[in-house]
C-alpha cells in the first residue's frame, strides 16, 4: 500500500497507514485476537455463511427508536473490545481472519524446503518475519541499530546541514516538519507532479497540543514523560528534552492548518515556481532539501498550505538548532527505538497504546510480525493471498452490481429536483466516466530490489521505507501510471481515486458480512452494494464534485446548482454536529461531511439498485424480515462495533468518518425507505419526511 497521499477517498480509515515521510497521515487501529462467540461460531462454514444472524437482534429496543442497537445490540454485549484492541468491529473481525490466512502464508514460505533466490517474494517476506521474530539477535544489536542515525543528528552544524539531515531523513520515513511527495497533479490528472505540505507531530493531531482540556492537558504530561524515558532507554540524557520537544511541536501545531480546512481542494492547490518559492525563504534551505530527494528536474510545484511554510521559516530561527537537532533525535528514537529493544517496544506501547488509544496488551508478537510483513511488503504478500482466497466468481457478480449502481445513479441524476439542466449533463458525463478495479493489480510492483536480511530488523524497515520512497518519488516525469493500487488486495477497504475518477475494491472486503455469492440480494446490496454506491458517491461528494470527468480540479458546475448544493450539505453537516458521542465531543460535521455524504448516496442508490434488481418480484421474507427489512439490517451488520472511550475521543479528532453508530443513525433519518420498511412514521428514528435530507 503506497503511504502517500492520495487523492483518494477510503471506506474507513486506511489502517497501517504510518506518519511516514513527512506526511500528516493517521495511524489507526490494528487488529488481535478474535473473541468468537457461538454466533460467530456458525458463520465459520466458509462455503455458506449466514447472511444475517438474527440473534444479533435486540429485541428490547425498538428499530424505530434506535434501529443501531435493536439490528446488532445484542452482537455488541456478546463482543466487548478484547485487551489487544482499541476497537471491535466487522472490519477488525475480517482483518483478523485475513491477518491468520496471512500467517498461514508466511508459514508455509518460511518453512519450504528449496532456498528462496534472493529479492523473490518468498525471501523478501520470509526474511522480513524472521528479522522481526528473532528477538534474541534483536537484543544483542539493541540500540547500536540507531547510533548512525543519531550520529547523523549529532554532526548537523547549520541550517544546511539540517536541511540536508530532513531531506535524507524523509527518504527512510523519519518525517520531520515538512515531507514532498509525488502525486497526480489535482488540475492535470495525466501528470505527476511535486507536492509540498506540513507535517511533524508526533500526537495523532493538532487538537492534542492545543486543547486546554484536562485529558489532553493529561496527554500531554504523559507525552513529555514518555519522551524523557525513551531517551533514558536509548542511551541519551533524557532531563528535560521531553518538554523541549514538546514546545517545540505545540508551535508547529499552532501554524498548521486544521483537517477540515485541509480537505478544500482549492486552498491547498498552489502551484508556484521551484525557484522563486525556493528562493523566498531566509532558513528553509529548501535548495539543500530537495537534492537529497533525488527527484527528477521539475519547474514547479503545489504548496498546500502556503503560509504554514512562511510561519515555519521564521520558527526556524527563532528556536535554537540545539533544539531541532532534539527534536530530530526524537524523531529517530520515535521511528525506529521500538524495532531496538523490548525496554523501548513497551514504553512505546505503553503511551501510544495503552495511554493514547485504550489499549490493554499488545498482541501476540507473531501477528504483529504478520502485521508488519503487510505493512511493508503488501503487494508481494498479495500475490500469495489472491492467488489462494479470492474466487474469480466475486469478480463477476461485482461487476453487475457496480453496473446496477451505475444505472441506479443515473435515475437519481436526472430525477433531482435542485439542480439544472446543464448540471445534471455533466454529472451524468462524469458518472459514464468512472472507471473500476476489482480485486488485485492487473500487474505487480517489482519490489526484488529491497535488501531485506534476516538478522538486521532496523536496517530492514530502513531500506523497507527507501523502496517505498523512491516508487513513489521516481514517478516524476514518467506517464501516469493507470493501473497502480493505492490499496493491496487483502485490505478490508475500498476506495475512490478523483484523480483516476475510479472506484477500487480489494480482494478483502469481497467477503462476509459485506458480500458473498450466496447471500439473498438484499444483504449483499445492503452491505457491498452500498460500499459502491459510497465510493460512487465520493465523485459527487462536497470535495470529489469539484473535479471532473477526467480526474482535473476543475468546476462543472452553474453557480445556482452549487448554492443549492451547498445549502443541502450544510444541513446535513448541522445534522451530525449534533451528535454527541462523548460528554462534551460532538461529531465535526464539516469534517466529515464528505463521508456522511457518501454514506447517505450509497444507501439510496444500492436501495434503488435492489429494488429495480427484484422489479415487482415477490421475495420471500428470511427469518421473518422483508427484503427492504433486511437491506437495512445488512448495513447495520456492516457497522457493528465496539469501542474503547480513548480511541472513539482520538477518531472524533481524527477520523474523516462518523463512529459506526452514526453512520446507521444519521442516513437512516432521512430515508423514507427506511421509514416504510419498519414503519417509523413519526419515531425517533426518522425525521418528519419534510426534514428529510435528500442530496443524491
Ligand atoms: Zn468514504
Amino acid at each position: 500500500m503506497s503511504r502517500y497521499a492520495q487523492r483518494v477517498k477510503l471506506f474507513l480509515c486506511p489502517k497501517n497507514v504510518m506518519k511516514k515521510f513527512g506526511l500528516a497521515l493517521v495511524a489507526i487501529g490494528l487488529l488481535s485476537q478474535c473473541t468468537k462467540t457461538e454466533k460467530s461460531m456458525q458463520e465459520e462454514d466458509a462455503s455458506k455463511p449466514l447472511a444475517f444472524d438474527v440473534r444479533f437482534i435486540d429485541t428490547t429496543v425498538s428499530p424505530c427508536d434506535d434501529f443501531y442497537h435493536y439490528a446488532i445490540g445484542n452482537w455488541m454485549k456478546d463482543n466487548p473490545v478484547p485487551g489487544t484492541e482499541s476497537r471491535w468491529s466487522s472490519f477488525n473481525i475480517l482483518a483478523k481472519e485475513n491477518r491468520d490466512k496471512l500467517e498461514g502464508i508466511i508459514q508455509d514460505l518460511s518453512n519450504e524446503k528449496k532456498k528462496h533466490e534472493k529479492g523473490s517474494d518468498g525471501q523478501l517476506i520470509s526474511d522480513l518475519y524472521r528479522s522481526f521474530m528473532d528477538t534474541v539477535t534483536r537484543e544483542e544489536v539493541g540500540t547500536k541499530a540507531i547510533q548512525p542515525m543519531l550520529k547523523s543528528v549529532i554532526d548537523v552544524s547549520d541550517m544546511d546541514g539540517l536541511a540536508s539531515l530532513l531531506g535524507n531523513f524523509s527518504t527512510m520515513g523519519i518525517s520531520g516538519p515538512m515531507g514532498m511527495y509525488v502525486s497526480r497533479d489535482a488540475k492535470n490528472s495525466e501528470q505527476y507532479i511535486t507536492y509540498v505540505g506540513q507535517s511533524g507531530l508526533t500526537l495523532p493531531d493538532r487538537e492534542y497540543y492545543l486543547s486546554q482540556e484536562q485529558k489532553f492537558v493529561d496527554i500531554r504530561a504523559n507525552y513529555v514523560a514518555h519522551m524523557n524515558k525513551m531517551f533514558e532507554l536509548s542511551g541519551m540524557k533524557g532531563d528535560g528534552v521531553g518538554s523541549l520537544i514538546l514546545n517545540l511541536e505545540t508551535d508547529l501545531a499552532r501554524i498548521q492548518w486544521d483537517r477540515t480546512k485541509m480537505r478544500e481542494p482549492e486552498l491547498t492547490y498552489n502551484k508556484v515556481g521551484r525557484t522563486s518559492f525556493v528562493g523566498s525563504f531566509r532558513n528553509l534551505r529548501l535548495a539543500t532539501y530537495i537534492d537529497q530527494l533525488k527527484l527528477a528536474a521539475f519547474d514547479t510545484l503545489i504548496v498546500r498550505q502556503p503560509d504554514y511554510f512562511t510561519q515555519l521559516d521564521e520558527l526556524l530561527s527563532s528556536r535554537s538548532l540545539e533544539v531541532w537537532k532534539q527534536y530530530m533525535q526524537w524523531k529517530v528514537v520515535d521511528a525506529f527505538g521500538p524495532a531496538c529493544n523490548q525496554s523501548l517496544e513497551d514504553e512505546h506501547f505503553n503511551f501510544f497504546s495503552r495511554q493514547l488509544r485504550g489499549i490493554q496488551e499488545p498482541k501476540p508478537r507473531n501477528e504483529r510480525g504478520v502485521q508488519l510483513v503487510d505493512g511493508e511488503l503488501g503487494e508481494p504478500l498479495g500475490k500469495f493471498f489472491v492467488k489462494k482466497y479470492f474466487p474469480e466468481e466475486s469478480k463477476a457478480y461485482m461487476e453487475e452490481l457496480i453496473e446496477n449502481l451505475r444505472s441506479a445513479y443515473k435515475i437519481r441524476i436526472n430525477e433531482l429536483t435542485w439542480m439544472g439542466d446543464s448540471t445534471k449533463e455533466r454529472a451524468l458525463k462524469k458518472l459514464a466516466a468512472f472507471t473500476y478495479k476489482i480485486g488485485y493489480p492487473v500487474k505487480w510492483k517489482d519490489y526484488s530490489s529491497i535488501d531485506i536480511q534476516a538478522g538486521t530488523l532496523v536496517q530492514n524497515l530502513v531500506n523497507c521505507n527507501v523502496y517505498h520512497f523512491r516508487d513513489m518519488a521516481d514517478k516524476l516525469g514518467k506517464p501516469v501510471d493507470k493501473d497502480e493500487w493505492y490499496m493491496t488486495p487483502q485490505t478490508v477497504n475500498a476506495y475512490y481515486s478523483s484523480s483516476g475518477n475510479e472506484v477500487v475494491f480489494p480482494a478483502g472486503i469481497l467477503q462476509p458480512p459485506f458480500f458473498h455469492p450466496t447471500f439473498d440480494d438484499a444483504i449483499n446490496y445492503g452491505g457491498i452494494g452500498a460500499v459502491i454506491g459510497h465510493e460512487f458517491t465520493h465523485g459527487f461528494d462536497d470535495k470529489g464534485s469539484k473535479s471532473d470527468w477526467d480526474g482535473n480540479l476543475n468546476d462543472w458546475w452553474t453557480s445556482d446548482d452549487r448554492s443549492r448544493f451547498d445549502v443541502l450539505t450544510g444541513r446535513l453537516a448541522d445534522q451530525f454536529s449534533s451528535y454527541e458521542p462523548l460528554p462534551g465531543m460532538h461529531i465535526n460535521g464539516q469534517m466529515t461531511l464528505g463521508e456522511n455524504i457518501a454514506d447517505l448516496g450509497g444507501l439510496t442508490l444500492a436501495y434503488l439498485a435492489l429494488e429495480k434488481k427484484i422489479g415487482g418480484g415477490m421475495v420471500q421474507p428470511i427469518d421473518g424480515f422483508t427484503w427492504q427489512q433486511r437491506f437495512f439490517l445488512g448495513w447495520a451488520n456492516v457497522w457493528k462495533q465496539n469501542i474503547t472511550e480513548d480511541e472513539l475521543r482520538n477518531r472524533l479528532i481524527t477520523d474523516y468518518h462518523s463512529p459506526g453508530e452514526h453512520r446507521v443513525l444519521g442516513p437512516l433519518a432521512n430515508l423514507p425507505q427506511f421509514q416504510d420498511a419498519f414503519g417509523c412514521t413519526g419515531k425517533p428514528m426518522v425525521k418528519p419526511e419534510a426534514e428529510m435530507i435528500r442530496i443524491w
